[in-house]
């Protein structure tokens, strides 16, 4: 790590290998999503994280660097989902726009997860996002301003799409019993998901993935399987899925039984050219799995 950050820190200072110039560099695929739905095409927009990457432990390669370093703007999450990325995010904010999407919130907004800790996965519920790319439009027009006009049409147009896929999923789900309202992921990516619509989420690792889960926790959520009549259990596409199959064996050796349902996208959208790869493409499968998980 310490090398890592010793070659960023001599990369920001004195640059490196000329790579492509980028207008808009997003750390995740989530918020490269929101950021070329609100730019025009001519606005170059590239995720430093393709699918199936974990940002909690991605660390950046020498690649990445020269990524940041020669990007005119950097869009990221904040509250640390980019773990290993915060010394970098720290100095590029000293040279260059930054802008958190995050910052779009307030404390009261946030999950606290410990102390001056909070859950950093907030695009998932749709009403908090939508304040999220309010922000960012605003950040947006201020780095492109000739471009106003189409960020702020595109941006009126998004609101109605979150809207519209928010208020579907608050319908479907006044149809499940709240008896049956549970769900159990492979890492705590769903809290404020599960906030939003009514859903009590057990995530087998914390909110992050470099923590460790135990026999303890192992033995816990099989009973919080048991107790509540799950029928499914669901991996993640940027999660290693062991932990979830060491689940389905530890709810076997209950005398239960519970199956692994479709990969549900977390902290990572899908592969560029499917539905997946767009944030509300990634919402409408995760919800029609997790919808059929209570039948
Ligand atoms: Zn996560």
């Amino acid at each position: 790590m310490r090398k890592i950050l010793a070659f960023a820190v001599a990369a920001l200072t004195f640059g490196c290998t000329p790579e492509p110039s980028i207008d808009v560099l997003c750390t995740t695929s989530v918020v490269a999503d929101a950021a070329r739905i609100l730019l025009p095409e001519e606005i170059s927009v590239q995720a430093l994280m393709q699918s199936n990457i974990d940002p909690h432990s991605y660390k950046p390669v020498e690649s990445d660097v020269a990524k940041l370093s020669n990007a005119r703007i950097i869009l990221h999450n904040g509250l640390h989902l980019e773990g290993k990325m915060t010394d970098i995010l720290e100095k590029l904010g000293q040279q260059k726009p930054v802008h958190a999407m995050s910052s779009a919130l307030q404390f009261h907004d946030l999950i606290e997860v410990g102390p001056n800790t909070y859950d950093p996965h907030i695009w998932f519920d749709l009403q908090l996002w939508d304040r999220c790319v309010g922000e960012l439009a605003k950040f947006l027009i201020e780095q492109f301003p000739e471009h106003r006009q189409a960020i702020e049409q595109n941006a009126t147009d998004y609101y109605s799409e979150l809207a519209l896929a928010h208020n579907e999923m608050i319908l479907a789900i006044n149809e499940v019993p709240d008896s049956l309202r549970a769900m159990v992921t492979a890492h705590d990516a769903f809290s404020y998901f599960g906030r939003a619509y009514g859903i009590e989420v057990h995530g087998l690792q914390g909110i992050s993935t470099a923590a460790e889960f135990g026999i303890k926790d192992m033995s816990t959520s099989a009973q919080f399987i048991l107790d509540r009549g799950l029928s499914t259990v669901f991996i993640e596409t940027s999660v290693n899925s062991k932990s979830i199959e060491a689940l389905q064996e530890a709810v076997a050796q209950k005398g239960g039984k519970v199956k692994i349902g479709a990969p549900l996208y977390s902290d990572a959208l899908g592969e560029q050219g499917t539905a997946e790869a767009s944030l509300l493409g990634a919402f409408r499968h995760n919800t029609t799995q997790i919808l059929k998980s209570f039948n």
